[in-house]
């Protein structure tokens, strides 16, 4: 490969651990940039383009945080009861327009700017009620449950981070600063398509020999949830000059172009070959089960990732390799973090020392603590065990047999917000 390439990475052949082949990806693709202005709710799932500085503060004013009554801390005592004035209500949107004096106070609802003079929010649970007065109790704090105007979001500062992605707290956000319109970056483009003379498409018989082609449609799936605009380019031979086509279609309108199969050193496997010849390409054999050969390069501007064919090596290489690049190229900064969490594990692994496994676990609550155990059956053709999981059990290069009982890694499916 060429050096100058910005794809430059170990040479052919070469084995690679999954964090050294993470690194290398990840340091080498780039973000595609382009952007576009958006309705708000429109950005959800997308990338802020440009940071939002906060055009005003949030809350624009002091404000109550409880109901009860708003006073002057100066008329207080530490160890005393103090008797008070009722002189007036503040709602919230109906504040109260006359100025709090000494010895009075203002009844106040959560959300009511706090009237000129008040400092302090006593909540209404602890006041007993006198007539016109109240008697509030000894021992208030000073600026008590009160909320300040810019503590959320300051006029002048970063609201959001250019990056960052847009979830439902950065709807909000970005609304309750009253703003109709972002700006997010570009959707990323991405081409795929199975290979292999064996695949058919949903929707007709199998003949002999034949399997349906399912990639396509987890990774339909899983490019959806990474907010791409997808080309689906179906089913493409095992024939060089199909692939080829396909492989010079797919770079001439895409970002990111990703294949399935045809990718290891069978007789019918042209992928790497053909990825050479059209660009720049790392082929690496990758210390990792399942999913071993991968190849990751470029043509053009337009990235490459030919993923193993068999179902689950897919959806593994997917999403230790592939997802993390698309949201760098989709501009997404910081990358998302992808923690992992020791729990017991409840089964024994058979496992070799020497390369990673992603095995699927499904959490369980027992006795009120969380544990894993592997799927049942974990053959990289058994899709179903991506199905029944809800994590992948990680089990680290330098590990051997796991005994029931034993601490394992886990890396969580899903997320919350
Ligand atoms: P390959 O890497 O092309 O040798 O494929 C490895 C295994 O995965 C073979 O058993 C293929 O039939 C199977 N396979 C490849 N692509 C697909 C696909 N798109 N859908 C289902 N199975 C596939
Ligand atoms: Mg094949």
């Amino acid at each position: 490969m060429n050096k100058d390439s910005g794809c430059s990475g170990p040479a052919t052949h070469q084995s690679l651990t999954v964090d050294e082949a993470r690194r290398i990806i990840l340091d080498t693709v780039r973000p595609a940039g382009g952007w576009e202005r958006v309705a708000l709710r429109s950005a959800l799932g997308r990338v802020l383009a440009e940071d939002i500085v906060a055009p005003c503060n949030v809350p624009a004013h002091d404000n109550s945080a409880m109901d009860g009554y708003a006073v002057r801390a100066d008329d207080l005592a530490t160890d005393a009861e103090a008797r008070l004035q009722v002189v007036g209500t503040a709602f919230a949107g109906r504040g109260f327009s006359g100025i709090v004096g000494k010895g009075q106070a203002v009844r106040i609802m959560t959300g009511g700017v706090m009237p000129l003079g008040a400092d302090t929010i006593v909540v209404q649970e602890v006041v007993r009620t006198e007539g016109e007065r109240i008697v509030v109790p000894g021992g208030i704090r000073r600026g008590q449950n009160v909320r300040r105007a810019g503590e959320d979001l300051a006029e002048g500062a970063v609201a959001i981070a250019r990056g960052k992605l847009m979830g439902p707290p950065e709807l909000g956000l970005a609304a309750s600063l009253g703003l109709a319109e972002v700006t997010v970056a570009r959707r990323l483009r991405v081409a795929f398509f199975s290979t292999g003379d064996e695949l058919a498409s949903i929707g007709r018989p199998l003949a002999p020999g034949e399997v349906y082609d399912s990639n396509r449609y987890t990774l339909h799936g899983a490019l959806n949830r990474a907010g791409c605009e997808l080309v689906d380019m179906g089913v493409i031979p095992d024939r060089q000059d199909a692939l080829e086509t396909a492989f010079r279609n797919a770079a001439a309108c895409a970002d990111v172009v990703l294949t399935t199969g045809g990718v290891s050193v069978g007789e019918a496997d042209f992928i790497r070959e053909l990825m050479q010849r059209l660009g720049e390409v790392s082929f690496w054999k990758i210390d990792i089960k399942p999913g071993r050969p991968m190849a990751f390069g470029r043509i053009g501007k337009t990235w490459m990732f030919g993923l193993p064919g068999n179902p689950v090596a897919v959806m593994v290489t997917y999403y230790q390799f592939v997802l993390d690049a698309l949201l760098k190229i989709s501009g997404l900064d910081p990358l998302p973090e992808r923690p992992l969490m020791s729990l017991v594990c409840t089964a024994p692994i058979r496992k070799l020392a020497g390369r990673r496994e992603y095995l699927r676990g499904r959490l369980y609550a027992e006795d009120g603590a969380w544990k894993v155990r592997p799927a049942s059956t974990q053959g990289s053709g058994i899709l179903r065990s991506m199905s029944e999981a809800n994590c992948f059990i990680v089990l680290d290069e330098n590990r051997d047999d796991v005994v029931a009982g034993d601490s394992v890694q886990v890396q969580l499916f899903d997320g919350l917000v």
